[in-house]
């Protein structure tokens, strides 16, 4: 569950936390805790081709709301951690993960690839000393905004006593390789599209998406869901419901990426190395990082 905006904090999670109690269901949450800067995606369409489509495609402002549309723009970009103190301290306390999903996002999703090691140290330990503040110990989890990693990021968050990451798109956990580095922080990859990129594409429904995502759950092998709890917890939030529903009537079984990590961890030989690149996803503006194969040598 990534929270990316205050409205998601402050909506969004209460409506989630309320549909995984009643099916005793416990997730991996991951907050971003800096200044909502949502606005600032909206330039994004000038530099990144079919972004304005997708921001159409998803009606964004009905979804996301004006409001949130203009944070660090018109209006001045609050805090999402303000809100944190009350909510995510719940989300804990109801057996569920809580991670960081960074700090400023948009500064993550837009500038990562090219910020120095100093200036991710900096998102991260922002982001840290923000969540210490509200539990009291540093995260021990994080999901990378925009699923953007680099080697400056992966030896900041390894520094930074992370158990494991979720930064990238892949097939499954492994060791990521940033050319000749290999990355010590296991990486556990988002394996299943997401709603913000199917929904619209192709005339894809929103009941066509969750259908899709439980016939890949249906093969067996464990898979990633991110999901939004600005979507998931907002206008979508009855039809997500609806798949746990039909997850659990077919035998489907959730678990927590720390637990996932935890159990990965005690046979560290097992955990293949692979490379990561900047590629596509379909439905998805830009570039995210993205596993290879293992053979593969960037
Ligand atoms: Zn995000």
């Amino acid at each position: 569950m990534d929270v990316d905006t205050l409205s998601g904090l402050t909506d969004g999670v209460p409506v989630l936390l309320h549909i995984l109690a009643a099916r005793g269901i416990r997730a991996s949450f991951f907050a971003a805790l800096g200044p909502d800067n949502s606005g600032r995606a909206v330039f994004r369409v000038f530099r990144q081709q079919g972004f304005l489509d997708k921001m159409l495609r998803n009606r964004a402002p009905s979804i996301y709301g004006w409001r949130t549309m203009l944070y660090g723009t018109l209006l001045p970009a609050p805090r999402i951690s303000e809100a944190a103190g009350d909510i995510l301290p719940r989300v804990g306390a109801a057996g569920h993960e809580t991670g960081l999903h960074g700090f400023d996002h948009v500064r993550w999703h837009d500038r990562l690839l090219n910020m120095s090691r100093e200036e991710v140290n900096q998102e991260i330990q922002q982001a840290q000393s923000a969540f210490a503040s509200i539990f009291g110990t540093p995260a021990t989890s994080f999901a990378a905004p925009g699923w953007q990693a680099t080697r400056n990021s992966r030896e900041a968050l390894a520094a930074a006593g992370m158990l494991y990451a979720s930064d990238t798109r892949g097939s499954q956990p492994f060791s990521p390789r940033f050319g000749p580095w290999t990355s010590p922080l296991l990486e556990i990859p988002t394996t299943l599209p997401t709603l913000d990129e199917l929904l619209g594409l192709n005339g894809c429904t929103v009941d066509d998406f969750f259908a899709l995502i439980l016939s890949r759950l249906e093969s067996g092998s464990p898979q990633v869901l991110t999901l939004h709890a600005e979507l998931e917890g907002g206008p979508f939030k009855d039809a997500f419901a609806g798949f746990l529903d039909r997850c659990l009537a077919t035998g489907v079984t959730f678990f927590r990426l720390e637990d996932w990590a935890r159990e990965l961890l005690k046979r560290p030989q097992d955990i293949p190395a692979a490379p990561v690149f900047q590629g596509r996803v379909p439905g998805r503006a830009g570039t995210v990082s993205r596993q290879g194969r293992a053979e593969d040598r960037s």
